[in-house]
């Protein structure tokens, strides 16, 4: 995987995200402050601008600029939790031009220990955790059993979407959705909705 497959994974991500705006600002009035969707819309676009102002050489250039683009550009929770899974995922990644399936394995790895870092989730906590994690275990899982890369993130769209609908019964206990306790319970996570999001834009741009 080249440089400029990477900035495409960035690239899908934030038209998809404009294209779920109003489905994640919606979540979020359910449980939240209704904001995620404009919050990740003009993160991602933040984002754009940053990458087309200063054009990456490199892998960890590309994630990086993305990842401080985020903290810096979203004032919600949402910002800095993408930011630092962006800004882990360029230090695991290296100023290189050319990556392999397992140095994407091992980058989506590092982001979301960045999340956990940051965030302190724990599985069950109705996050975006409860997305990112289980596609990032389906493809250690697909790449162990010799699947392609593109195969692996099928598999790990699949997980993060399964993922995602499994927070709908989960009683929200990290970030504002945690202070409705009970009523909670029984609508989506905005974070898990738009992580899902996230691994489908890998899965196009690598598949
Ligand atoms: P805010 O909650 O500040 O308004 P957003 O609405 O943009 O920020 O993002 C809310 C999403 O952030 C939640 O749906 C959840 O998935 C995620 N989130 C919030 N707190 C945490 C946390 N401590 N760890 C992981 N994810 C979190
Ligand atoms: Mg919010």
């Amino acid at each position: 995987m080249t440089v400029t497959q990477l900035s495409s994974w960035v690239r899908i991500y934030a038209e998809l995200i404009n294209e779920h705006t109003e489905e994640l600002t919606q979540l979020d009035s359910a449980i939240g402050d209704a904001d995620h969707g404009t919050n990740m819309q003009r993160g991602t676009a933040a984002v754009l601008a940053a990458i087309d102002a200063n054009p990456a050489d490199d892998a960890a250039a590309l994630l990086k600029t993305a990842g401080m683009a985020l903290v810096s550009k979203v004032g919600g929770a949402s910002g800095p939790l993408y930011g630092t899974f962006f800004i882990r995922a360029a230090a695991s990644a290296g100023a290189v031009t050319e990556l392999s399936s397992h140095d994407f394995a091992k980058l989506l790895h590092a982001g979301l220990e960045g999340v956990v870092a940051r965030g302190k989730p724990e599985p069950g906590d109705k996050t975006m955790f409860d997305a990112l994690a289980p596609a990032v275990e389906a493809v250690d899982d697909a790449l162990d059993d010799g699947a392609s890369l593109s195969d692996a993130l099928a598999a790990a769209v699949t997980a993060a979407n399964a993922g995602r609908d499994a927070t709908i019964p989960m009683l929200a206990r990290k970030g504002r959705a945690s202070y409705l306790g009970e009523r909670s319970v029984g609508h989506q996570d905005p974070g898990a909705t738009s992580a899902a999001l996230l691994i489908t834009a890998a899965a196009r741009a690598f598949g």
